[in-house]
C-alpha cells in the first residue's frame, strides 16, 4: 500500500473531520494547516451571542486532537499552492494530495458602513458582538439578512434580551432559500416571539445609531448584525482551480484539478444537478466521503462518486427557534410545529461534534 503526505488546509468542521474520519486507518500521513489553535462550531454562534452556548462548548483544541491522531499541525496562514507545496505564512509543506477547506467569510455585497455592523461568522466576531450586548445593553437590535443564521439569531436574541428585535430581508420573505411554506412557518414564529419581520427592504447603509435603506428611509438602532451572505475566503481567490461564482469547482469525487480536492463551503459541489448547500451537515459528508476515497486512493481502487444530501432545491436544515424549540426541514418536508425534540437533537448533533474532536477517536 503506498503512503501518501496529505495536506489538508483548513481545521474546521470539513477539515477537522477529514482528518479524524481518515487518519486512525493507515497509510495517509496528514499535515492540517490551520492558524487557529481549535476547532470551531459556528452553528453554535447564535446561542453564545445569546449567552445560551459556553465557549467549551463550541470549541475543541486541536493540538492534542491533532496528537492523538497523529498529525501534524501547522499553526499558520496557508498564502498559495506552487508545486505540490502549500506556502505558510514562514513555511513550506509538500504533499502528494493536498485538500482545500478553507470555509467562507462575510460577503458585505459593498455596504456602506461596515465598520458599524457586527457579524457572527468567525468566533472573533462573535466574541465582540457577545461583549458589547453585555457592556451596552441594546434596545433595538436590527438582523440583516433572514437565512439560518439571521433567523435563528433573532429567535436567540428575543428570548434572552428585553430589546426590540428586528429582522430584515431584501427577498420577499424570510429564509427565501427554503420553500414557501417554510417561510411561512417561521415568519409565523417570529413574530409571535414579537420579532419585527421587513421584507423586500434593501440596506444601503449602516450608520452608528441607524440603519439607511435603499429608499431613503431609516430605522435607528443600537446594534446591527449582518448575516447576509458569505463569499469564498482571500485564498481561494488567488489559486489557479476551476472556479464557479468564484468558489472551487469539483467534480463528482470532489476533486478539482491535479492532486487538489476541495470540500466543505469553499467547494461548489454540484453532483447529478443537485447543488449542496454550504452547511456544516454537507461539510461534515464531504469529509466523511473523502476520507474514504483518499484510502481508495492509496490502495489504488477506483473512487466512489459523492452524492449530495442537501442540496439547493432541497434543503435539510434543524432551525433552532429558541425557548428550547426547533424545527426539522427535510426537502419540501417541514418536520412537526416548533418542537423540544426537535432542539435537543440538534443540540446534541451541535454538541457532539466538538465532543468528537475533545475525547476518543
Ligand atoms: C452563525 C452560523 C451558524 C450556522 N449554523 C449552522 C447549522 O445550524 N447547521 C449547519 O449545518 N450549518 C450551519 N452553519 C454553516 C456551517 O457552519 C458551515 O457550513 C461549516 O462550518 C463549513 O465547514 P468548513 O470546514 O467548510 O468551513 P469552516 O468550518 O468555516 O472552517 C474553515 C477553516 O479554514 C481556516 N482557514 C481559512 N483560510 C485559511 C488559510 N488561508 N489557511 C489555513 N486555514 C484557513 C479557518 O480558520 C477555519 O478554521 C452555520 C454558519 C454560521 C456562520
Amino acid at each position: 500500500m503506498k503512503s501518501l503526505r496529505v495536506a489538508v488546509i483548513g481545521g474546521g468542521v470539513a477539515g477537522a473531520e477529514l482528518v479524524r474520519v481518515a487518519h486512525p486507518h493507515g497509510p495517509l500521513q496528514f499535515t492540517l494547516i490551520e492558524p487557529k489553535n481549535r476547532i470551531e462550531l459556528q452553528a453554535l454562534y447564535p446561542e453564545y451571542l445569546g449567552g445560551l452556548a459556553r465557549m467549551n462548548e463550541l470549541t475543541a483544541p486541536l493540538e492534542p486532537f491533532c496528537d492523538r491522531v497523529g498529525a501534524r499541525h501547522v499553526n499558520e496562514r496557508a498564502l498559495r499552492l506552487e508545486d505540490h507545496k502549500v506556502i505558510c505564512e514562514s513555511s513550506e509543506i509538500e504533499f502528494d494530495l493536498a485538500v482545500i477547506a478553507t470555509g467562507a467569510s462575510q460577503n458585505y455585497f459593498n455596504l456602506k458602513g461596515i465598520e458599524n455592523t457586527f457579524s457572527i461568522n468567525t468566533l472573533e466576531e462573535t466574541i465582540r458582538a457577545r461583549q458589547f450586548v453585555e457592556d451596552r445593553n441594546p434596545e433595538r437590535i436590527m438582523i440583516l439578512g433572514s437565512g439560518l443564521t439571521g433567523v435563528e439569531t433573532a429567535c436567540v436574541l428575543s428570548e434572552g434580551l428585553d430589546a426590540s428585535i428586528y429582522v430584515v430581508e431584501a427577498r420577499d420573505r424570510v429564509l427565501p432559500q427554503f420553500s414557501e411554506a417554510t417561510s411561512e412557518l417561521i415568519e409565523k414564529a417570529l413574530s409571535k416571539k414579537g420579532v419585527n419581520v421587513l421584507t423586500s427592504v434593501m440596506v444601503a447603509e449602516v450608520r452608528e445609531d441607524s440603519v439607511i435603506f435603499s429608499d431613503g428611509s431609516s430605522l435607528d438602532c443600537d446594534m446591527a448584525i449582518w448575516t447576509a451572505g458569505v463569499k469564498p475566503s482571500p485564498f481561494i481567490e488567488g489559486l489557479d482551480l476551476p472556479k464557479k461564482n468564484g468558489w472551487i469547482l469539483v467534480d463528482e469525487y470532489l476533486h478539482a484539478k491535479d492532486d487538489i480536492f476541495a470540500i466543505g463551503d469553499c467547494a461548489w459541489v454540484e453532483v447529478g444537478g443537485k447543488l449542496a448547500t454550504k452547511t456544516g451537515l454537507e461539510a461534515e459528508r464531504q469529509a466523511k466521503h473523502l476520507a474514504r476515497n483518499l484510502h481508495r486512493q492509496a490502495e489504488g481502487r477506483l473512487l466512489e462518486k459523492y452524492t449530495v444530501r442537501a442540496s439547493s432545491d432541497s434543503q435539510v436544515a434543524l432551525i433552532s427557534l429558541g425557548c428550547d424549540c426547533a424545527v426539522g426541514i427535510y426537502g419540501k418536508m417541514c418536520i412537526g410545529a416548533p418542537s423540544r425534540l426537535i432542539y435537543s437533537l440538534k443540540s446534541w448533533i451541535d454538541k457532539s461534534f466538538i465532543k468528537r474532536f475533545r475525547c476518543s477517536r
